[in-house]
């Protein structure tokens, strides 16, 4: 049993031998990887529309502060906008008031992150990406780089 189990693994090992390596694993794995790579993309591809975009308001004439702080917490690290109201709030890895407003106010669902500019729907539980919103990203993308 022993011997023939050695004598299978030469033989297999003779025969990557003969056509060029490993080539033909490798491309398996490189597929398989790639596969794996666009299912991930896929996951966090934004929607391009949702019905809670209705509730966006358009931004107001004085802009957007990206250096505001949380309304409740006063945290100024990694804050996000309601783009219904234009209330800034905290993150969920800060003190999650932006959760909190969502809870007080149920249909103001659509909010842009001031940290990395982008736009999540609570309705959706998903990243929106849509034309309603790009002069709210715009104003914020203004404010935080310049022009
Ligand atoms: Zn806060
Ligand atoms: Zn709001
Ligand atoms: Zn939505």
């Amino acid at each position: 049993m022993h011997v023939q189990r050695g004598s299978v693994t030469l033989i297999k090992m003779s025969e990557a031998g003969a056509s060029g390596g490993k080539s033909p694993d490798n491309r398996d794995k490189y597929l398989m990887n790639l596969m794996s790579k666009q299912e991930s993309m896929y996951c966090v591809q934004p929607l391009t529309w949702c019905p809670h975009l209705e509730k966006v308001t358009s931004v107001p004439p004085q802009g957007l502060d990206t250096s505001s702080p949380c309304e409740t917490c006063g945290d100024t690290n990694e804050n996000w906008v309601c783009l219904t109201c234009y209330k800034v709030f905290c993150s969920r890895y800060v003190q999650e008031h932006m959760v909190k407003h969502h809870e007080v106010e149920p249909d103001h669902y659509i909010v842009l992150s001031y940290a990395d500019l982008s736009v999540w729907c609570y309705g959706c539980n998903s990243y929106v990406e849509h034309e309603l919103i790009q002069n709210a990203k715009k104003t914020a993308c203004k404010h935080k780089f310049g022009e």
